[in-house]
């Protein structure tokens, strides 16, 4: 059965099953048994949360030290969360050049996005290295203009990657450059970032838990942390003592007393069509590129090697726990869809086979940060922001550097322990995300249909920047 807008089974029942990036990658490779704990243990360092930031803590934990005792505890099973959920795209920051320059000026601005530049090839090499078929794809990453408001914003995100001396990162796209990378009628131009790469996300995530699992690290799936002593890590059927903690759980980050005055829990969702390599040659969009356009409530897509399209860009709800509206919205899961039909109208017939969400753990500068909880032994990062495939491989590193005592230049990135803002206590927090998010999304469609914002929407949306946050429009 289909819907009015091509969406057809898993895909009309969000969440009733895992994303199909996990379906497939566990159907490609189940991976060994990490049964639940069931007694206390001990280790140099536990990890809570299996995905991306986890694992490759770690793999560099274990690169550093191959004697290290290293747990990882995942509630579900490792690539369950975001990390076996997202876009896959492994993109530059070049694009947040402006937040970075405003938090930690020109200089370290740049050395980051080199950092996160190094970590999209690293990605690629660590596949290479360890038989990891993640489906890697260098296609840079496209931006594309959808309404006349958007065209500043690309000017101006240009020009400062030509003001800090790269102007080779991000060049301008014109309406036709644009074309001929992928014709889409709601494309007027654009902007071309060479760093990006697609992935399989949750085929990166299982390979990482075979590579580890093979140099030793103990994990326990099925495994929910309720708190930590200090540094041992407590569950319902047992407990690991350790030197060291790390807490690696995203927006799961807003039920920890630790992290919660930082993050906003938000929600993303993903539909994915049936392949239709055909119509992609017809589009022209056959070099790999990741795209999005410059919403706020971004809409981002990707191609896979069969001839699909995911489609990123519903969701952005918020809420106090990460509960079932992160993986069950029918709603967004429509939104979604719509976004699609509206820029891909010769996909017409291409049905929508499949849909899921996930959670996005919002910081206040839409930037992570990674580091030690004052005066303990607990190291986190957190704040991705919805762009953590790149980042979480710095995270590990810094995170295996900072436990070790390693002197690095990954620890002396500028957020490796930056002091953030936090965010309004609850309900305002929660309360606030969803007016602005409301508002924002009016001011947005206005502008793509040509029309004029309202003066309350468009108001309301630059409350964040106007109490400080590096979040929404100007
Ligand atoms: C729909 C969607 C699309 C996205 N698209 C992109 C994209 O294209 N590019 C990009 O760069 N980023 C994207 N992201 C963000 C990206 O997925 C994340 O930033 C990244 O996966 C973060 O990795 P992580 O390991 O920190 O978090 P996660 O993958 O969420 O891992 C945290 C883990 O902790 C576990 N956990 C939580 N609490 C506990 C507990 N108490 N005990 C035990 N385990 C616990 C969770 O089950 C989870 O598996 C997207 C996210 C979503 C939801």
């Amino acid at each position: 059965m289909r819907d009015a807008l091509g969406l057809t089974g898993a895909a009309l029942t969000p969440g009733a099953q895992r994303s199909w990036w996990l379906r497939e990658a566990l159907a490609d490779d189940p991976g060994a048994e990490c049964p639940p704990l069931d007694r206390d243990i001990t280790a140099d360092v536990v990890i809570v949360g299996g995905g991306f930031t986890g694992l490759w803590t770690a793999y560099f934990l274990t690169e550093l030290n191959p004697k290290l005792g290293v747990v990882v505890l995942e509630q579900d099973i490792c690539g369950g969360g975001p990390s076996g959920r997202n876009g896959g795209f492994a993109s530059g920051w070049w694009d947040e050049l402006h937040g970075l320059v405003t938090l930690y000026g020109q200089e370290a601005a740049v050395r980051s996005c080199r950092a996160i530049s190094a970590s999209i090839k690293e990605i690629g090499e660590f596949c290479e290295l360890h038989g990891v078929d993640a489906w890697y794809r260098a296609g840079g990453y496209m931006y594309a203009i959808t309404a006349a408001a958007h065209e500043r914003l690309c000017e101006e995100m240009v020009e400062l990657a030509r003001e800090v001396g790269v102007p080779e990162e991000l060049r301008a796209l014109t309406a036709e450059e644009v074309r001929t990378r992928c014709a889409s009628p709601a494309f007027r131009g654009g902007a071309y970032m060479r760093d990006g790469a697609s992935v399989q996300p949750a085929r990166l995530a299982r390979g990482l838990r075979r590579v580890v699992l093979g140099r030793g690290v103990t994990i326990h799936e099925g495994t929910t942390v309720s708190r930590l002593d200090r540094t041992t890590a407590v569950t319902p059927r047992g407990s690991v003592r350790a030197k060291h903690a790390v807490l690696a759980v995203n927006a799961w980050g807003v039920g920890w007393p630790q992290l919660n005055s930082r993050l906003v829990a938000w929600s993303s969702y993903i539909v994915l069509t049936a392949p239709a390599p055909d119509r992609l040659r017809e589009i022209g969009w056959t070099g790999g590129e990741l795209i999005s356009d410059f919403r706020v409530s971004l809409r981002y897509f990707r191609t896979t090697p069969d001839g699909r399209i995911a489609f990123g860009g519903g969701g952005g709800r918020a809420r106090r726990t990460v509960d079932d509206m992160f993986t069950r919205d029918a709603r967004a899961v429509a939104e979604t869809a719509e976004g699609f039909r509206l820029m891909f109208p010769s996909f017409a017939g291409v049905p929508i086979e499949d849909a899921w969400g996930g959670p996005i753990d919002v910081s206040p500068n839409h930037l992570p940060t990674f580091g030690r909880l004052a005066d303990s032994n607990v190291y986190y990062a957190a704040g991705y922001t919805g762009n953590g495939v790149a980042p979480t491989r710095i995270a590990g590193r810094v995170l295996a550097d900072l436990i070790t005592g390693s002197d690095t230049d990954a620890v002396r990135l500028p957020m490796v322990n930056a002091r953030s803002r936090a965010f309004p206590p609850e309900p305002f927090r929660s309360w606030g995300a969803m007016v602005v998010r409301r508002a924002m999304i009016a001011k947005e469609t206005a502008e793509e249909q040509g029309r004029r914002p309202g003066f309350v929407a468009a108001q309301l949306a630059r409350t964040p920047r106007r109490m400080g946050y590096l979040l929404g429009p100007d």
